[in-house]
């Protein structure tokens, strides 16, 4: 399992307070409010640009509440390239995906934003008064007074095994996601897949599920080599049964998922178990967003880029990969400079009237909303005559 991913998942502990929820994800706690939410800034999408977003929202005094349909921050970085080194982000010759997305959470803690993690924003609805609401698949409803969606090439769908009856064993014993392993504490589990997360996971679960299965339909792994040794290590301690080649052909049990059944170089047979977790990979699809009235071009929306990244919704904007224009480079630090200028429409929108004088954080220090101030030691700063 790799330590990014422990960061993330490893801890997540939940503590249920009335209607408010505290998510501890790694060393990050985050707000999970539940029941109607109001803020300045909603962000659809916490991956790298609406993570950026908050910051630059803070800088000018406006709250920020982002919506992921993923269980943790971090988009694409975190989901699919957690320990890829990226280049090309200004000033770190070289990063990791998952320590940049841990730098943007220590970078915007200061502003306190909300999360709403796990469920996706499907409807979109604008007041009379200007304002908008929107809605997740969970009901969980959203009021804010400008909206900026920053979600990405989409919501990520599991790539689901063909098995004929797996729709009927979802949430009762089939689980596409890992999204807290205390579930399977001492449970006996079954993972299939050949990648990164199967192996990831498996890995991390010999140690929390009473048993762990691993089924693969090749020999080998397309993972990270220092995972399969790991899986082949475990497997040889006897803390992983690794079933390969084999496929997982049915499921059964009642009213939960009882066994699979597995086919393995001509036998079948049935394995019992409480939890089967295929990790087959998962494909971005825009979804909801598509219907809320929004230009679309290619599956992106499009946006006004001389000027603010909005959308032909007046103060619904799009930033990062899922806005398209002219010139459009699907591109990280694209997506921190439309955030910003993105900001600064935004608090226009909300300040009317009022003049914005750009203010450089060397200069001005940064004050958060915990209370915090960041400054420049005043002999750093050298002052122009
Ligand atoms: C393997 C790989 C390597 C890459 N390497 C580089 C690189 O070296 N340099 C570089 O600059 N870029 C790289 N990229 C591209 C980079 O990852 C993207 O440009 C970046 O992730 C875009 O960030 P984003 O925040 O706009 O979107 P995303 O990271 O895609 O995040 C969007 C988030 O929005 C959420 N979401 C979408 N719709 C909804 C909804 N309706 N409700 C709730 N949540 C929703 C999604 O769950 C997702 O978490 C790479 C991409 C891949 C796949």
């Amino acid at each position: 399992m790799s330590l990014l991913l422990q960061g993330y998942l490893a801890k997540i502990l939940i503590f249920a307070k009335y209607e408010k929820f505290l998510l501890v994800i790694g060393k990050f706690t985050i707000k999970n409010t539940y029941l109607m939410i109001t803020t300045d800034l909603l962000i659809i999408g916490a991956g790298p640009t609406g993570l950026f977003a908050v910051f630059e929202a803070g800088l000018l005094k406006l709250k920020c509440h982002l919506i992921d349909a993923l269980p943790q921050p971090g988009g694409q970085l975190t989901e699919l390239y957690p320990k890829k080194p990226i280049f090309d982000i200004p000033g770190y010759p070289s990063v990791l995906a998952g320590e940049l997305v841990d730098n943007l959470m220590e970078q915007i803690k200061q502003f306190q934003p909300g999360f709403t993690l796990g469920e996706t924003a499907v409807t979109l609805n604008k007041l009379e008064d200007g304002t908008f609401e929107v809605i997740t698949n969970k009901g969980t409803v959203h009021h804010a007074k400008a909206i900026a969606i920053a979600g990405g090439l989409g919501t990520f769908e599991p790539r689901k095994p063909l098995i004929e009856n797996i729709a009927d064993f979802e949430e009762k014993g089939v689980d596409y996601f890992v999204k807290n392993p205390e579930v399977y504490r001492d449970k006996r589990i079954v993972i299939a897949g050949g990648g990164d997360s199967a192996l990831d996971w498996s890995i991390f679960l010999a140690n929390v599920a009473k048993s762990v299965t691993l089924i693969h339909r090749r020999n080998e792994f397309r993972g990270a080599l220092d995972s399969v040794e790991k899986v082949q290590e475990l497997k040889n301690q006897g803390k992983i049964n690794l079933v390969t080649p084999a496929e997982v052909i049915g499921l059964k049990g009642n009213d939960h998922i009882e066994a699979i059944t597995v086919e393995q170089e001509g036998n079948v047979y049935d394995l019992e178990t409480d939890y089967f977790i295929p990790l087959f990979g998962l494909t971005p699809k825009l979804g909801a967003i598509a219907n809320w009235g929004l230009n679309i071009e290619k599956n992106a929306i499009v946006v006004n880029n001389a000027l603010d990244y909005q959308t032909n919704v007046e103060g619904v904007y799009a930033i990062g990969d899922v806005n398209t224009y002219p010139g459009k480079l699907k591109l990280i630090l694209c997506g921190f400079h439309e955030a910003t200028l993105m900001c600064q429409s935004v608090y226009n929108r909300l300040n009317p009237g009022k003049k914005y004088v750009l203010k450089y954080t060397t200069v001005s220090g940064v004050d958060g909303f915990d209370g915090s101030r960041k400054e420049a030691e005043k002999a750093v700063v050298k002052k122009i005559d």
